[in-house]
């Protein structure tokens, strides 16, 4: 590791020791960084990366909740304001066991890098709970979420901090949500995004960040002439984003042959087209049952207890979680011959993957540029709220394109190398900083 990096991590690690996946998200970037910091001293004198490094503000509140046989549960909520030098914090929440505030600061993190690369003015932010929604009821999780905004709304606000969706929280839970904020504020704000359309919501929210992740994939395939149409896919989840990832392949003439959730995969050879797509939107948003399903009704193949990554496909759209790629799983997917890996989860490739990518100079999308698509439809969201005024399907997906292309462009400005070879985790990152570097300057020592 560079001196530079080893010593400014040691600080990181030393103020928090307990905190991998934030220490993992924090030194990707100060690997691209720091070079870049000593080529541009103002960054350095002024202790940016820092600054950018330690969240603005950290909530933590109890959660209390009675479950339907009247027993009262505890569970911990959850929200880093992490920088608000280019616009309200943005992020998402996200309701799952795993939830600590290591790895919600990570996500907040990289929060920062992604919102700057929309070109949207929007910070950085993150939030959520080790609530599991798995299992519960409607009435436990309007229950669970009634309670939660109640302590959270007073932190949030249109031009404060803006929550969004992320793992387990789809539309359901955005509206209990904001059906408390509305009781408890008594007023009809865009506080949240991924609201329903008849009550504030974008056209196009839901499908943005899958749809942003593969407008990217071609975006990369095509500074090498190539396009996904005919490609065999890899995509792993089976949530939000891998079920629009799957939606726009196949609009794109790809052909989709895995889908995942947290206890296996399904290999269907045939792909998932868009009748068996219905099959899964319903399985896993309406009746919440096991990919499994999917094996024993199509009589496809389900293997239990692994990941899609030594199937063989030229795409790879990773979309369940961080970490899910690690170095063999990375081998086997390059050795199968995959050219193109776009993430639409966050981090789901840890640094030995990234290594393995690099080392064979496949196209690899970071999901800070790959999935920025959903926080960019936020945005577009939040524009929309501010003018009382919805757009159509057709020019929210005409922007969001436009976006996701502005993103690919800065990318190959601070990522292309010599031999022309983009490094987009570098690109991203560096593109990523610049704007919020510069904000944070003019804005003074705050
Ligand atoms: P969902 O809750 O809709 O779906 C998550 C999917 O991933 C489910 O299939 C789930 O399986 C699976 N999964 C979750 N945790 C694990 C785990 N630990 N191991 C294996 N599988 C797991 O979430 P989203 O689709 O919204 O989010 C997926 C990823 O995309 C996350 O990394 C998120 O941060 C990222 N993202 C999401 C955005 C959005 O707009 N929603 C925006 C940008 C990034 P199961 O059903 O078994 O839990």
């Amino acid at each position: 590791m560079d001196p530079q990096v080893a010593q400014f991590m040691a600080l990181v690690k030393a103020k928090d020791p307990a905190e991998p996946e934030f220490h993992q998200a924090v030194q990707e970037v100060a690997e691209s960084i720091i070079p870049f910091i000593e080529e541009n001293p103002k960054y350095k004198h002024a202790k940016i990366l820092e600054r950018i490094a330690e969240p603005e503000r950290v909530l933590i509140f109890r959660v209390p909740w009675l479950d339907d046989v009247g027993e009262v549960q505890v569970n911990r909520g959850f929200r880093i304001e992490m920088n608000s030098a280019i616009g309200p914090y943005k992020g998402g929440l996200r309701f799952h066991p795993t939830v600590n505030l290591g790895i919600l600061k990570f996500l907040a993190f990289e929060q920062v890098f992604k919102n700057s690369l929309t070109t949207l003015p929007m910070g950085g932010g993150k939030g959520g709970s080790d609530f599991d929604p798995k299992g519960k009821s409607d009435n436990e999780v309007m229950r669970f979420c009634q309670s939660f905004m109640t302590e959270l709304c007073r932190h949030i606000g249109p031009n404060t901090d803006v929550p969004a969706g992320d793992i387990g929280v789809g539309g359901r839970e955005i509206g209990f949500l904001y059906g408390q904020y509305k009781r408890i504020r008594n007023e009809f704000a865009g506080v949240l995004t991924g609201k329903g359309i008849e009550w504030g919501g974008s056209l196009i929210r839901p499908e943005a960040t899958g749809y942003g992740a593969v407008y990217f994939a071609e975006e990369m395939l095509q500074t090498q002439g190539e396009s996904l149409k005919g490609k065999t896919c890899i995509v792993s989840g089976s949530g939000n984003v891998a079920q629009f990832t799957t939606e726009k392949i196949n609009q794109l003439g790809g052909r989709v042959v895995t889908i995942s959730d947290s206890t296996g995969f399904i290999h269907d050879p045939d792909g998932i087209n868009p009748e068996k797509l219905a099959y899964v939107m319903d399985l896993k948003n309406i009746r919440r049952g096991r990919i499994k399903e999917y094996a024993e009704k199509y009589g496809c193949q389900y293997h239990e207890g692994e990941r899609p990554w030594n199937i063989k496909g030229e795409a790879a759209f990773p979309s369940a979680t961080e970490n899910e790629i690690n170095e063999a799983d990375a081998v086997k997917l390059v050795g199968n011959g995959c050219k193109v890996i776009s993430e639409g989860a966050n981090m789901p490739s840890t640094p030995n993957a990234i290594g393995v990518y690099e080392k064979h100079k496949i196209l690899y999308g970071p999901g800070k540029a790959a999935n920025a698509g959903g926080v960019a439809v936020s945005g577009l969201e939040m524009t929309q709220n501010s003018m009382r005024l919805p757009w159509t399907r057709k020019e929210v997906d005409s922007r969001l394109q436009q976006i996701m292309k502005s993103i690919h462009e800065t990318c190959v400005k601070y990522g292309a190398e010599k031999d022309g070879f983009v490094n987009y985790v570098k690109g991203a990152n560096i593109g990523g900083f610049v704007k919020v570097a510069d904000a944070m300057l003019a804005q003074g020592i705050v």
